[in-house]
């Protein structure tokens, strides 16, 4: 059955996708939002309780005003749904000039953010979970916390729901075509017509956007949750932070307190550890020379959270070669906009991404800097 009268149709409402159908309808669009699977479904790359969020980047100082934003919006999600923003603080270790330290640094001055610089000494006696060596050092940051991805689509969901989006599940959109006049989407349930289209599928995109011939890796990430050893209170929210720490093989380990109540267990997980993978035909199992791998670098770490292995689960990553997002108008059809690419660390700008997607589609230009962003940068030179 063909539908028409939407303003836009979004692809794919996972984090990106329930994002810009809420501030779409927030805006007073008539939108259309088309998700293959369940709301806040754990086949994609937004699931597994925890993502981190933190503003001193340092993958790039032109992140943080976003991140600025971004808070903003977090804190009006939070303000519905209390707990779904929390700020712990972070801490982010390695050598003085690793990624992590001297990045974050670079952010935090070029922004003015509150930070402190920690010796190891430091680092030892006020976050006694971890067992730097003495190289390492951390730029310790008070308002880097940790989001809930399935919660914060769930609340974007209603909120897109309660403005008079119409939100399908379980309906595959196969392809797309667009003229002048507008949008025609053909799915697994007949065909759709919109002025507009908003492309979020995720690790999908590659297949949605093939004809931009995007240079996206799809990959299979893990995430661990381990007992800690004594209990897991010393890993609870205010004591024990979030953190990123780049080790010695230039390998991040990252990981959260315990958040869900005293038998909660810490997780862990590698920054691109994985590999390519199938978002179809993905491995979902956790293999033992996965754990303890894990629990090796644990064990030399953080010593205390190498207990026993309680459960890990898949996610997938889609990752450009500079680890920056793809976020504009596509080049060819200036009715469609596209949002891929967010390379493991996109869920903390969900919410402003969502804002910057309404701005395009309604209005074809956004005042958020989207310079990092452009696929034109992928072109052969
Ligand atoms: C293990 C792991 C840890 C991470 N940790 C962090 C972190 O700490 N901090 C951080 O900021 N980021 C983190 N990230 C990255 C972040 O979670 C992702 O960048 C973000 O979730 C991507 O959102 P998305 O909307 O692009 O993808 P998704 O949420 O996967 O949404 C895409 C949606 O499109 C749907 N779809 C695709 N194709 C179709 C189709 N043809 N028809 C209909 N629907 C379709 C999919 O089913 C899916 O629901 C992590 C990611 C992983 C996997």
């Amino acid at each position: 059955m063909a539908t028409s009268g939407f303003d836009a149709i979004v692809v794919g409402l996972g984090g990106m996708g329930s994002a810009a159908a809420a501030h779409l309808a927030a805006r007073g669009a008539r939108v259309l939002g088309l998700e293959q699977f369940t709301p806040a479904h754990a086949l994609g790359s937004s699931h597994g309780d925890t993502r981190i969020i933190r503003q001193a980047y340092f993958e790039h100082p032109d992140y943080v005003p976003l991140l600025t934003r971004s808070y903003e919006l977090f804190a009006d999600l939070d303000a519905a749904d209390p707990g779904l923003l929390v700020e712990t603080g972070g801490l982010m270790l390695g050598t003085r000039d690793s990624q992590p330290v001297a990045g974050s640094l670079a952010s935090a001055q070029r922004w003015d953010l509150p930070h402190e610089l920690l010796e190891t000494a430091e680092i030892r006696r006020r976050f006694p979970t971890f067992a730097p060596a003495a190289d390492t050092v951390a730029l310790f940051e008070q308002r880097a916390g940790f989001v809930r991805p399935e919660r914060t689509v769930t609340a974007q969901l209603g909120r897109a729901d309660r403005q008079g989006a119409d939100l399908r599940f379980g309906e595959q959109v196969q392809s797309w075509s667009a003229t002048g006049e507008g949008v025609r989407v053909r799915t697994s349930a007949g065909e759709h017509r919109a002025d507009r289209l908003v492309v979020t599928a995720g690790a999908w995109s590659p297949r949605l956007l093939a004809d931009l011939g995007l240079p996206l890796a799809v990959e299979r990430q893990l995430l661990f949750w381990f007992d800690p050893l004594g209990g897991a209170p010393q890993f609870g929210v205010g004591r024990h932070p979030v953190f990123i720490w780049e080790q010695p093989s230039g390998l991040q380990l990252y990981g959260f307190p315990a958040v869900d109540g005293p038998d909660g267990g810490v997780k862990v997980a590698f920054f691109r550890a994985g590999g390519p993978a199938d978002p179809d035909r993905l491995d979902r199992e956790i293999h033992p020379a996965e754990v303890e791998r894990m629990r090796a670098t644990l064990a030399r770490c953080l010593p205390r959270a190498a207990g026993t292995f309680q459960r890990g689960v898949a996610c997938l990553y889609t990752t450009t070669p500079d680890e920056h997002f793809v976020i504009a108008p596509h080049p060819e059809h200036p009715n469609v906009v596209v949002a891929a690419g967010f390379s493991g660390h996109g869920f903390k700008f969900v919410p402003v991404v969502g804002e910057i997607l309404a701005d395009l589609t309604l209005d074809a230009t956004t005042v958020h800097g989207l310079g990092l962003f452009d696929p034109g940068r992928f072109a052969a030179s």
